[in-house]
């Protein structure tokens, strides 16, 4: 190994995270390199420093403020916030195609229900396949 390759893989030393030959061939390397050998220590001693350091606490703020950004990536489009983006023409538009939608379905009940016998148990798909007129 060169000390390139020794400098890029002493963080994953330190941290014990290379396989068996890799750290192996490290540490025989650290045995004849003085340079590397004291990176390698000054990495030792900063992880333990940093493992000595008491836990720290997130303030309120940054936690709800991460909470809500993970809300957004993940939670599905929120239908008022879809409304609220259209403009009055288009909530308009809305409003009138559900609003024919919903007559048009009134009027085509009424008038189904007038041309088929509804004292029956059968649903009015059933009635229209019977009378062979859904499938002629
Ligand atoms: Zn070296």
């Amino acid at each position: 190994m060169r000390c390139n390759d020794i400098l890029k893989r002493l963080d994953a030393w330190v941290d014990r995270e290379l396989p068996p030959g890799e750290t192996r061939a490290l540490e025989a390397h650290l045995a004849h390199c003085p340079a590397c050998r004291k990176e390698a220590l000054a990495q030792v001693h900063l992880a333990r420093a940093l493992d000595e350091l008491p836990p720290l606490t997130a303030p309120r703020k940054l936690s709800r403020q991460i909470r809500q950004a993970i809300h957004a990536l993940t939670d599905p489009p929120n239908l008022a916030q879809w409304w609220r983006h259209l403009t009055l023409a288009w909530r308009s538009a809305v409003c009138g195609a559900t609003l024919a939608g919903l007559v048009c379905g009134a009027v085509m009940g009424t008038h189904l229900a007038a041309t088929l016998d509804m004292g029956s148990l059968y649903t009015p798909y059933q009635i229209l396949y019977d009378s062979g007129r859904l499938y002629p």
